[in-house]
């Protein structure tokens, strides 16, 4: 048996830190939105006890340092399973770009070897084991719209933003999300206003949403790489009703709903970024089914 998942990006609307707590991790409020950039998740069993990671994406790791491979190792220790799997990973996602691919492959991961090995997991539990692998990896158990609390991990259902487009743009730097955490001075920070977010996506009003996105690490990241300053004006410029950075960044995204329009930040974005995608936002956890 052969399992076949898809692993969406992530985009965040809204991005909150409260403060640092004990553990070192920040406390925050994010809403999330998966946006119909995938990861294709094959996962087939071996007759060895192992598991091995195969991907032709040159950035993304073989070994233990892989999240799917994270994923794949506490679910087998957890119900000491003593089978072996081959994870393969064609990678759609841009690595390390702030659209959570790492976390949304190990979700897949979770999900796949659930159905593989016949765990009959909920999604609630899928969700507190991938919690133990990473802040991010819960929201990707489920995808859709969501928010996420604590240090990301507490996840509340959302309705789905209006029906827009997505123009993705990575500028060719890496981000270090610790770094940009580091620089993060809690006392300077404008909190974007989450309730006023969920009530917009409660009222399906898309002007509302364009209103209330935000994101706190996003000076930060542009203080250290001006570049992401520029695309945010570029897709201004090409006519975005709004753009955001996405997690710690480098990717940023832009909004419309005109079809046309969304094709000409396309275009524009093309010459000034390697990575430029249009996508749709899902919404719901529609690809989970
Ligand atoms: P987030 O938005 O959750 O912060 P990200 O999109 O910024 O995540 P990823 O694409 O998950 O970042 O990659 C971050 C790092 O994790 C990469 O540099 C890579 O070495 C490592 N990594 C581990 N597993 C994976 C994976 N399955 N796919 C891509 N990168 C992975």
């Amino acid at each position: 048996m052969r399992i076949l998942e898809k692993a969406p990006a992530k985009i965040n609307l809204v991005l909150d830190t409260l403060y640092k707590r004990s553990d070192g991790f920040h406390e925050v409020e994010m809403i999330m939105t998966t946006v119909d950039l995938a990861d294709r998740i094959e996962i087939s069993p071996l007759k060895s006890d192992e598991i091995r990671i195969v991907s032709e994406n040159r950035f993304v790791p073989n070994d233990h340092r892989n999240l799917a491979y994270q994923a794949a190792r506490l679910i087998k220790n957890t119900y000491h399973i003593r089978e072996g799997v081959e994870i393969y990973i064609e990678k759609q996602i841009p690595v390390a770009a702030g659209l959570a691919g790492g976390s949304s492959d190990a979700a897949a991961v979770l999900r796949g070897l659930n159905k593989l090995w016949d765990l009959e997991l909920s999604l609630e539990e899928l969700a507190v084991i991938g919690a133990e692998i990473g802040s991010d990896v819960s929201f990707c158990v489920y995808g859709g719209t969501a928010l996420a609390t604590g240090r990301g991990e507490k996840i509340k259902e959302l309705p789905a933003p209006p029906s827009c487009w997505v123009i993705l743009a990575k500028p060719t730097i890496g981000v270090s999300t610790q770094t940009v955490y580091q620089n993060l001075n809690l006392d300077k920070v404008e909190h974007p206003d989450v309730q006023r977010m969920i009530q917009a996506l409660h009222d399906e009003s898309y002007e509302g949403m364009c209103e209330e996105m935000g994101n706190v690490l996003e000076p930060i990241t542009i203080q250290l790489h001006s570049e992401v300053e520029q695309i945010k004006s570029h897709m201004k410029d090409f006519g975005a009703d709004a753009v955001l950075m996405s997690g710690s960044g480098p990717t940023v995204f832009g909004l419309t709903q005109q079809e046309t329009r969304a094709q000409r930040i396309y275009n524009g974005l093309r010459g000034f970024c390697d990575e430029v995608y249009i996508v749709r936002m899902l919404g719901t956890r529609s690809l989970l089914d």
